[in-house]
């Protein structure tokens, strides 16, 4: 809560365009056509007015842009997006966070700098790899030039708060290339980075040929090392791991992900996006024409929702909190002590103050601690 005591929210657009659908890729992703701008510009005007309850009154902390490849909307329609919240609750232009995804083979300044006027101050690149040969085999668009070119062009815009996504554990990948990519890193003028470690997940190119990738995977030692080498290096170069897998300059961590891991409400609008609000999860359909079909109706376009138990949503919200390093409010987990004293005695979370957090060692395993509350 804020001073002025209205809640604080997030809110998530999803627009699932992309020129290409990436081998590895499992997310609702669509091809990027006029038709299908239209339909989700109309879409998001419709679902942000259903929700205009929901909006009222609230503090919004955050408003992102995730996808797909949000940048590829356009200007104009992120404005518009942006303008329909604003009609149901008041925007603080000065304090929120506004984040687009972005590919770097669409970014020009120019483009940038439209998406600064229209409010953007925050961008996500989907760099994944510095490694050329390593792209080729995500089947990326893009190139490392292209790559380090769009973080150039960003901050000549002046867009200063850059985030980038980078991925390991991509097949072929050795240690060596793994530094290499780091170090390079090392030389840009971001403020923030994702980590993520790649998966074969059913429906993807990838999983056609997962037998044959699993022979190129980097095996566990291999990967733990590429974790812990990127958790050096990156701080040495002042970018401080502050959750499982984000790292960020001081004061620059990213405002909209720290609801999620904070149990922030949140609102999710386009289709497949989740939402988590009033102790309810759901999500809405991820088909835009299913979508958009009951919008026109006047309905919510959800298909699944979920109300947690007590129980089950403190274990989530203690899994879940525990990602950020500098840990939970014990207090607010009293009910789960035994879980939590079981924790200890592994020596995979420790009590500071008044927080409970991850031990160094519980940051290592930290899939197997969040099975062990859940
Ligand atoms: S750019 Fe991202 S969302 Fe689009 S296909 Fe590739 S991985 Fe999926």
């Amino acid at each position: 809560m804020t001073g002025n005591s209205r809640p604080e929210i997030s809110l998530y657009f999803h627009v699932p365009f992309c020129t290409k659908k990436c081998d590895y890729c499992h997310f609702y992703v669509l091809p990027n056509k006029p038709e299908l701008h239209t339909l989700l510009a109309e879409g998001f005007d419709k679902e942000i007015a259903l929700r205009s309850q929901e909006l009222a009154d609230k503090q919004v902390v955050s408003l992102y842009f995730g996808g797909g490849t949000p940048s590829l909307f356009g200007p104009k329609a992120i404005a518009r997006v942006i303008d329909q919240v604003a009609k149901y609750t008041p925007l603080a232009k000065e304090t929120i966070e506004i984040t687009l995804e972005a590919n770097p083979e669409q970014i020009s300044q120019s483009l940038m700098q439209e998406y600064a006027a229209v409010g953007i101050n925050r961008i996500s690149l989907g760099v994944q790899s510095l490694d050329e040969a390593l792209l080729k085999k995500l089947s990326r668009t893009h190139g490392v030039q292209e790559a380090l070119q769009a973080i150039e062009r960003t901050v000549q815009s002046g867009i200063s708060n850059i985030s980038i996504d980078l991925m390991y554990d991509i097949p072929g990948q050795t240690l060596e290339t793994w530094e290499q990519t780091l170090k390079r890193v090392e030389t840009l003028p971001i403020t923030h980075l994702s980590l993520y470690n790649l998966t074969i997940e059913p429906h993807t190119v990838f999983f056609k040929y997962r037998e044959s990738l699993a022979k190129e995977l980097p095996d566990q030692n291999t990967s733990l090392a590429m974790y812990l080498t990127a958790i050096q290096m990156l701080s040495q170069h002042g970018l401080s791991q502050y959750e499982i897998s984000a790292f960020a300059r001081a004061g620059l961590h990213s405002r909209h992900n720290i609801g999620y891991w904070t149990g922030r409400p949140f609102l999710g609008f386009g289709p497949s996006a989740f939402s988590y609000w009033e102790g309810v999860r759901f999500r809405n359909i991820a088909h835009i024409h299913k979508y958009i079909q009951k919008l026109r109706e006047g309905t919510f376009p959800i298909d699944f929702s979920e109300q947690l138990e007590p129980d089950k949503m403190q274990r989530e919200l203690l899994a879940i909190g525990l990602r950020v390093l500098e840990g939970v409010e014990l207090s607010a987990f009293s009910e789960l002590e035994p879980t939590i004293k079981e924790l200890e005695t592994h020596k995979l979370v420790e009590r500071a103050g008044s927080k409970l957090r991850l031990t160094p060692r519980g940051v290592l395993v930290y899939d197997s601690v969040a099975s062990e509350i859940v």
